[in-house]
């Protein structure tokens, strides 16, 4: 079953606050195997929100509304729900004596227009917020279900999760919905989609998406289906596929970061890890040092800025820079090896490349070079990255990372 979501506050559309409600709203519904196709943000406007919820009405059997319950003029919601619904607003004593009594109890006096409060679209059942006065209110009309919801967070959690939820639950036809998660490092999004499209879009269920972050692309599956092994069985049976095409190329299936897949990998090979970092200034051993209980393998770094600092703490022989340049493949081997003995190691990264936006080297910007010092051998390889100074920054980190993953993976 599908749903839309309908949140009201003029401050909405403004740059200062930002509609969340809709977020934590849509995967709550998600849990329960209703997809959200549309939501909008309207503001606090009798006629705009009634056609807002007339449209929604017309569409889909399940509207949230958000926002708008208070007490003062601007919160139209009730009013705009009952003409969308062609019902009229019904005073509620009991409401209003537990509004007057909540007052009471917080020493204060209510004013008259807190009584806006206490109508209900006919038909509708309130549901009690503890946390405000705002009661919401859950509505029934021809097999839809309409749920009007107060605006603050705190008040809206607690009432769906209370209220909503149980009765989604009792109406629904049961669902199941399975997922599976993959994550790539250093692959081109529309790369991955062209290896995996072939099997996915055989597919409508599981629903297969795509997310590119820079350096960092994830998969998922969901399987929605009336039963939990059905669910199961589409996602092994699309997923197995997906693992095939991309073999040692998924680093995480459960979400893990890179750097704690490549912490696992460290940890179960009694190894340990140091770097040697130039143009990323320490955001590998940042990264690194991220994961909780990282200490178990992470051994510490440098970070050797200028060419005087790469030799005063690594040790780099000046001529090794003079000669090459400071971005060079033998400089970043040289600053891997260094490290690796300098902490004793089993592995260690050296990172030096430009991240511009101006060179200092005459290589050109994006230029990295990484060289790692591993048990049996120093080797060094230069990649070439785009974009600005963070995601050259952000790119070598991760091509580092990935690159270490890959040496540290057990042949198969
Ligand atoms: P209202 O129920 O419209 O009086 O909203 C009260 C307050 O709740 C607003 O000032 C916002 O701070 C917050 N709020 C309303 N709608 C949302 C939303 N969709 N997401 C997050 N916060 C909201
Ligand atoms: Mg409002």
């Amino acid at each position: 079953m599908n749903a839309e979501i309908v949140a009201v506050g003029s401050e909405l559309l403004t740059p200062q606050r930002m509609d969340t409600n809709s977020l934590w709203l849509t995967e709550q519904l998600n849990m329960l195997g209703v997809e959200v196709t549309l939501k909008c943000v309207v503001g606090d406007d009798r006629p705009r929100l009634t056609a807002a919820i007339s449209a929604a009405l017309a569409r889909t059997p399940i509207v949230i509304v958000t926002g708008g319950l208070g007490p003062t003029e601007d919160d139209v919601t009730r009013d705009a729900v009952a003409a969308s619904l062609g019902r009229p607003l019904v005073f509620s004593q009991e409401i209003a004596d537990g509004i007057a009594e909540r007052f009471r109890k917080f020493g204060r006096k209510m004013a008259e227009i807190n009584l806006r409060q206490a109508y209900l679209v006919d038909g509708g059942e309130a549901l009690d917020n503890p946390n405000g006065t705002a009661p919401g209110q859950w509505i029934e009309d021809a097999g839809r279900m309409v749920m009007l919801l107060p605006g603050p967070p705190k008040e809206l959690k607690p009432m769906f999760a209370e209220h909503c939820l149980p009765r989604l639950q009792q109406k629904l036809p049961p669902q199941f919905i399975r997922t599976r998660f993959y994550r790539v490092a250093m692959m081109g999004e529309s790369d991955l989609d062209a290896l995996i499209a072939p099997a996915y879009t055989k597919y409508e269920n599981p629903v297969t998406t795509v997310l590119a972050a820079p350096g960092d692309v994830q998969v998922h599956l969901r399987a929605r289906c009336a039963t939990a092994e059905e669910a199961e069985a589409l996602c092994d049976e699309l997923g197995s596929q997906v693992e095939a095409l991309l073999g040692d190329r998924i680093y995480s299936t459960d979400g893990a970061k890179l750097e704690e897949a490549v912490g696992r990998l460290l940890r179960a090979a009694g190894a340990t890890v140091a770097v040697a970092e130039s143009c990323t200034g320490g955001l590998l051993a940042h990264r690194l040092t991220a994961v909780s209980g990282s200490s178990d393998y992470v051994l510490g770094g440098f970070v050797t800025y200028t060419n005087a600092i790469k030799t005063q703490l690594l040790g780099i022989a000046p001529d090794l820079i003079r000669d090459n340049t400071a971005v060079s493949e033998p400089v970043a081997a040289a600053m891997a090896e260094a490290a690796q003995a300098r902490t004793g190691a089993t592995w260690a990264i050296g990172i030096t490349g430009e991240a511009g936006p101006v060179s200092s080297t005459g290589a050109k910007v994006g230029t990295v070079m990484i060289g790692f010092a591993g048990p049996r051998e120093v080797t060094a390889k230069t990649i070439h990255l785009f974009g600005d100074r963070e995601r050259i920054r952000q790119m070598a980190a991760q091509s580092a990372l990935e690159m270490l993953r890959r040496q540290l993976m057990p042949p198969l």
